[in-house]
Formats: C-alpha cells, structure tokens, sequence
C-alpha cells in the first residue's frame, strides 16, 4: 500500500512538473496550486509598498534547496525563545502564545526561557513621540546579538530569540526597527511592543488582544523562516513577503504560498494536511477567524480532492 502510494505520489509530481512547466517554469509547488483561489499571485506593488522599493529576485525552490538552509539537526531540535524586560500579563499570554504558535508552524518543540533583564546602561537612546508623555528608552538590536545572546546560545536550540517590548533600533541611522537577525548565528531579535495599543497610547481591548496576537505571529514565523532560509516571496500573498510598515505586514496573510510551503516541507519532512489541522485548532481556539476560514478551506478541499494536496 505504502509502495502504491508512492508510485501514486510520483505520478501525480510528475503530472505537477508537466504542468508547472507549461505554467510557471520557474516555480515548484506543494501543493497543486493552479487555479487555487485560495492562492492570490502578487499583483503590482503599491507605492510604499516593500516590492516598490526592494526589487527582489525570489527564491525558486531549486535555489532554495542549493542554498543549504538551516535545518533542525543533530542536538539542534528546538525553537529557543528568550524574553527580555518587562511584560504586562496579558503582554506575557500573547507573546508566549505566539511563541507555542511558531512551533506548530515549524513542527518543532518551543521552549520559553526565564526572563533575562535589559541593560542597565548603555545601549539605548531616548526617543519622543507625540502621543506620549514621556520620552521612550529605545534598545540597540546590538546589545542583544552581540551581547546577550551569543553567550548564551543553547545547545539544543534551532535558534534562539529575544522577545522584548522595549523598542528597538539598530543604529542612529534609524527611527526603528521591529527585529533584526543573525541568520548565520541562529539568534535574532524581535520587539512587539508596537503591535499593542499601550505604545500608541491607546487601550486594550479583546480585539486589540486578538491583532496583537495576529501580529506577533506573523512576526515570528517570518522571521524563523529566515532563519530557516527562506528569503522573502515575490510570487504570492505570502506570510514570506517582504513588509515595509506596520499597515503592510497587517496585510500579509499568515499562510505560506505553495512555494514557500513546498521550502519548508522538503526543510522539515511535514505532512501538510496535519499541519493544516494543528494550525486550524490553534485559530479556532484563539479566535483568530480569517486564518481559520482559510484553513477549513484548504482541509474542506483536501477532504474532496486529496491528490489537490501532496504529502513530501
Ligand atoms: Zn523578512
Ligand atoms: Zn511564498
């Protein structure tokens, strides 16, 4: 049965290849994606948008797999997450959400590590915005990758990353930034505290919970994937694409294209349609309704069309 269904799979690849190379020679796909609304092809950039200013030239899934990604090996299993300075409970809840989040994204185990502080001196700036009081203790992205983090890089961790809700930026060149990353080391930084309403001076809400929640899972799964070395989507809406704002990343969906998925399903061995289901119960649950739309979509076509979805 086992030997069957392979056969199968490889059939129907290479019916996929026959048709990707009529379609879209340049492009692998996970699943078979032609004609797939539930996969919008990027239109043509908006002014402001990412595209508009970076003209990047993609990532076929050939260059992907040349390009000998980061992958979980050896003691390397886990996804390290380090926060650092002060967080508000609900702030912890969301962030350690999201964290648990990028696990079930990677199918890789997530470990949260006890809260390390911000430096006492040096490393920051102060920065005055309008809608605040008093002015804000920005963070230098050095201090975490060249400081905090190397020293302590566990030995198990696929990567290990800062979550701070101080605000960041990585020099005075810059207003600010949302995170940088070492890919070559595996560490990284991420700020969230611009995907709540505090910073903006506004109040919390359930819904405001809920986008805060959004955001910094869209955050990390980008940000890991780059550290898996996927690079940023120029072929679909993408959780993979580029971003330049806030507004911007707010309209980037929090699924990968057919591309990207194939990259991480070849990087990880992952059965999508379980993943599917694991994402999907983690959108119901967090009333996250747009991702779970989506999701239920996919499985609903699974469940009609199985060969619609290959399994690596
Ligand atoms: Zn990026
Ligand atoms: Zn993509």
């Amino acid at each position: 049965m086992k030997r069957l269904f392979s056969a199968l799979q490889s059939v129907l690849s290479s019916v996929l290849v026959v048709r990707l190379a009529l379609a879209a020679p340049m492009i692998a796909l996970a699943e078979d994606a032609m004609n797939d609304s539930d996969f919008e092809r990027m239109g043509k950039p908006g002014h402001g948008d990412w595209l508009f200013h970076f003209h990047e030239p993609g990532q076929s899934f050939k260059d992907y797999v040349s390009s000998n990604p980061v992958r979980a090996s050896g003691s390397r299993q886990v996804l390290v997450f380090q926060p650092v300075g002060p967080f508000s409970p609900a702030e912890r809840d969301i962030v350690g959400k999201a964290a648990l989040f990028a696990g079930m994204w990677f199918d890789l185990a997530v470990r949260i590590e006890p809260a390390a502080d911000l430096p006492k001196n040096g490393w920051h700036r102060f920065r005055r915005f309008p809608w605040q009081d008093s002015p804000v203790r920005q963070y230098r992205t050095g201090y975490f990758l060249l400081e905090l983090l190397p020293k302590r890089l566990p030995q198990d961790a696929v990567c290990y990353l800062a979550v701070t809700m101080a605000d960041l930026y990585p020099d005075e060149r810059w207003n600010f930034v949302f995170g940088q990353a070492s890919l070559s080391d595996r560490i990284g930084v991420f700020s969230m505290v611009r995907y709540f309403p505090r910073f903006w001076g506004g109040e919390e809400s359930g819904e405001s919970r809920t986008i805060a929640l959004r955001r910094c899972c869209k955050v990390l799964v980008h940000e890991v994937g780059h550290i898996f070395g996927l690079t940023h989507c120029i072929y679909y809406r993408c959780a993979m694409n580029g971003s330049n704002s806030l507004e911007e990343s707010d309209r980037r969906p929090l699924h990968l294209c057919p591309v990207c998925l194939k990259k991480l399903q070849w990087n990880r061995g992952l059965d999508v349609i379980r993943r599917y289901e694991k994402l999907g119960q983690f959108y119901a649950r967090h009333l996250l309704e747009q991702e779970a739309s989506w999701i239920n979509k996919r499985l609903e076509k699974a469940r009609q069309h199985p060969e619609k979805i290959l399994r690596w």
